[in-house]
């Protein structure tokens, strides 16, 4: 396009820059932003302030979708659609202040604890979207696939590489600890990739089942006991006591067996606790 307002050449000149530097997003308003700098619409500032600051945007839209595809976190959760009336045991600015990130910047492993369905992933993931946002690299996973998946690399000789490349991201989310019962060796191998993490990853974990179960869970108790010296040193732990949130609608039409077992609080009128993990150290 030509320009009462621009030479030819300067606009060849900006047209190059912006394929040079890579900026589609800029190339292609290029020409509505200049009708508006044309008709007064825009100062010369103006034009370029929304030039870069759309090419950013779209960047920034890019990268977030891209870090949420790279850390497999679906389905997409936010702290904006978390219910926090539903869990009045859950303290909401101490949510808040994990939102803010510290602890992944400090290294530091966050564990939610809780019965099914009181909002554990969608924690997990919230803060994982957020720390994506932000600029980290995050990987969600649950225990049973990340166990799986060193087993795997363990056959094939690749165990160490599986390990550093799970353990260089910036925040590390292993999801349902405690659900499923660990495969053979499954234990030894979480160890190996708890090591490499320890005070160089951000951790998350959400699990069913209190500290003083994994020896159950991990089915070895000294190797149980190796785990949390290491993901109890610089250590967040939430509890969430409550109602699950998925039988939030059809608590009324189900056994009261079954209700009780899924979630002593719905039925006892005194709260029970399963494994109340170790003092939160903050
Ligand atoms: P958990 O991991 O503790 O078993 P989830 O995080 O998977 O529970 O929650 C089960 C479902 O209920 C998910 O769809 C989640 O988004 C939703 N959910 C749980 N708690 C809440 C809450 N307090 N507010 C809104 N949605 C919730
Ligand atoms: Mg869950």
């Amino acid at each position: 396009m030509t320009s009462p307002i621009l030479p030819p050449s300067t606009l060849e000149g900006i047209h190059h820059h912006l394929v040079g530097l890579k900026m589609p997003l800029a190339l292609e308003q290029l020409d509505a932003v200049l009708r508006q700098l044309e008709q007064g619409e825009l100062s010369a500032l103006e034009a370029i302030e929304t030039l870069l600051g759309q090419e950013l945007m779209s960047r920034e839209t890019r990268r977030i979708k891209m870090g949420l595809t790279m850390a497999r976190l679906t389905p997409i959760k936010s702290l904006d659609t978390y219910d926090f009336s539903f869990q009045p045991t859950l303290d909401r600015n101490r949510i808040l202040a994990l939102a803010e990130l510290g602890f992944v910047q400090r290294k530091e492993v966050v564990h939610f604890l809780g019965p099914p369905g009181t909002g554990k992933s969608h924690l997990a993931i919230s803060l994982g979207v957020e720390a994506v946002k932000a600029g980290n690299s995050v990987y969600f996973t649950s225990l049973a696939e990340v166990t799986a998946s060193l087993a795997k690399a363990e056959r094939e000789g690749t165990l160490m590489q599986r390990v550093r490349f799970l353990a260089r991201h910036g925040l590390l989310i292993i999801d349902e600890i405690g659900y499923l019962p660990l495969a053979a060796n499954g234990a030894n191998l979480f160890f190996h990739l708890v090591n490499a993490c320890y005070e160089h990853t951000a951790m998350i974990l959400t699990s069913n089942r209190g500290f003083a179960e994994w020896g159950e869970v991990f089915g070895d108790l000294v190797v149980a006991t190796a785990l949390l010296d290491r993901l109890l040193h610089h250590a967040i732990v939430i509890q969430i006591d409550g109602n699950s949130y998925r039988l939030k609608h059809h608590a009324a039409m189900l056994p009261e067996g079954l209700l009780h077992s899924l979630h002593p609080f719905l039925t006892s009128s005194s709260p029970g606790h399963r494994g109340r993990p170790a003092k939160d150290r903050k």
